[in-house]
């Protein structure tokens, strides 16, 4: 079996905590490689607001490039309509074959939505998920679990990440505020966010 990471997520903007996790999912779970995949429309969000998409990948692509394990992929971009996860799987098994085992890693509070995801009983048949928590977040991923059941206790996994307080939320914060940014994601995303002015106060 190929075990393959799937990180999923709307990396508005990608940062050092969501690169840690990927790297440390990999390395936990001895995963071939993880494919970075933005979500176009995040299904559960409101769409104002939200960077356009190409902009995202292209942070995402610029925040990956150093590591051979990583790559992304624009799958999500290339579809309409919401950008549902059990699509993408479903896409990504056509592609892999049977010998491939996907592994969706996302934030342990994104977790916390499952039964609300679309067609999650089939989607919990096809993947495994990855519930990476971080310091002062501790959602009960054990609820999740029992909520599912069998399935649930088989399929739904936690990881306890480096310990590292980033979230975009904050980052699109301190934009706004006119603080620094460095050190919490990489240089190149940096000069990316400067260069076109994203995330800044009109
Ligand atoms: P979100 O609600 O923005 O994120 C919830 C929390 O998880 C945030 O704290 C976020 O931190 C963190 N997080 C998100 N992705 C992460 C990752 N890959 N690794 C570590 N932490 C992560 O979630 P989202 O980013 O929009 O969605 C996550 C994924 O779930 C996406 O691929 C989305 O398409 C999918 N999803 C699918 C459905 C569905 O199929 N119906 C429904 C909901 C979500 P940051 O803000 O710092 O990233």
């Amino acid at each position: 079996m190929e075990k393959i990471g799937i990180m999923g997520g709307t990396f508005d903007p990608i940062h050092y905590g969501h690169l840690m996790t990927a790297e440390a999912v990999r390395d936990e779970y001895q995963l071939e490689h993880v494919i970075f995949i933005p979500a176009a429309t995040p299904p559960h969000k409101k769409q104002s607001g939200l960077t356009p998409a190409f902009h995202r990948y292209n942070m995402t692509l610029l925040a990956t490039c150093s590591n051979p394990y990583f790559s992304v992929s624009d799958i999500e971009m290339n579809r309409r309509g919401p950008s549902y996860t059990i699509d993408t799987i479903k896409q990504l098994k056509e592609l892999y074959g049977t010998q491939a085992e996907f592994y969706f890693i996302t934030g342990a509070d994104a977790v916390q939505g499952l039964p609300t995801w679309h067609r999650i009983e089939e989607l919990l048949k096809l993947c495994h998920f990855i519930a990476a928590t971080r310091q002062g977040c501790l959602p009960d991923v054990d609820a999740i679990k029992d909520y599912f059941g069998e399935l649930g206790r088989k399929k739904i996994h936690r990881l306890a990440t480096p310990e590292l307080q980033i979230s975009s939320t904050d980052i699109r914060r301190r934009l706004k505020m006119n603080y620094s940014i460095k050190y919490i994601l990489p240089d190149a995303v940096e000069q990316y966010i400067k260069k076109e002015h994203l995330y800044q106060s009109p």
